[in-house]
């Protein structure tokens, strides 16, 4: 299948690309469809804002559309920043002072108490109307300084929990951050890897 993968954010169509690509589906970035959408993100989870994303950008493509909405929740913060993970220090995707910022808030929490976990919502519309849309987990904590250099946004704060491709995921001992993971080896245990499998494992039945 032809899907687009609607996000404006090239770390995360690098990853959609991959992971749908590996399903055996052809994908449309905005840009190859000519699409500058910007729509705004006004729900209050994140799946509310995977299905504000994926109408807006199904209805500009007229495609199958993929559109995730994904966040960091750290429980010495209350579950910030959420949903705002995106724009957590003030402007819209500026990864850098979003990693200042939650370094500097979690300066003083002590190991073993920087739980947190990624969250994935990814919804998938057609331009019928008709929608599924799945959530992935990442559970982990946050590193006291930034190590590694794959990935994109908060990758090099965050430290999952377990990791592992193939069988089975084993405790993360060497503690690395996922900017530290190779791209197979985030995939295989992300909270986008884990939604967008569970996507894929829901769509036949879905498209029926
Ligand atoms: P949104 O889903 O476009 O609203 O933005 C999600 C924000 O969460 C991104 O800008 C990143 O800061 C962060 N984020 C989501 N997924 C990841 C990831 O896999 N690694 C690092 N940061 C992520």
């Amino acid at each position: 299948m032809t899907v687009c993968a609607a996000t404006n954010n090239p770390g995360k169509l690098k990853e959609l690309r991959r992971i749908l690509e590996k399903a055996g589906h052809a994908v449309k970035s905005l840009r190859e469809l000519g699409i500058t959408l910007d729509p705004e993100e006004t729900g209050a989870t994140f799946a509310q804002n995977a299905r504000i994303k994926a109408a807006a950008f199904c209805a500009a493509s007229g495609l199958p559309t993929v559109a995730d909405d994904s966040g960091l929740c750290v429980d010495a913060l209350g579950g910030a920043p959420g949903v705002f993970s995106a724009r957590y220090a003030g402007v819209h995707g500026d990864d850098e002072a979003n990693n200042r910022k939650l370094l500097a808030e979690m300066q003083a929490v002590p190991a073993g108490q920087r739980a947190a976990r990624f969250v994935s919502a990814v919804c998938f519309m057609l331009p019928d109307g008709r929608a599924l849309t799945v959530e992935g987990v990442c559970p982990g904590s946050v590193a006291f300084a930034p190590a590694g250099e794959n990935g994109f946004g908060y990758d090099p704060l965050f430290i999952p929990d377990r990791v592992g491709v193939g069988a089975g995921t084993v405790e993360n001992a060497a503690r690395r951050t996922y900017a530290e993971l190779a791209d197979a080896e985030k995939d295989a245990i992300s909270h986008r890897g884990r939604a967008m499998e569970k996507l894929e494992s829901e769509l036949s039945e879905f498209l029926k």
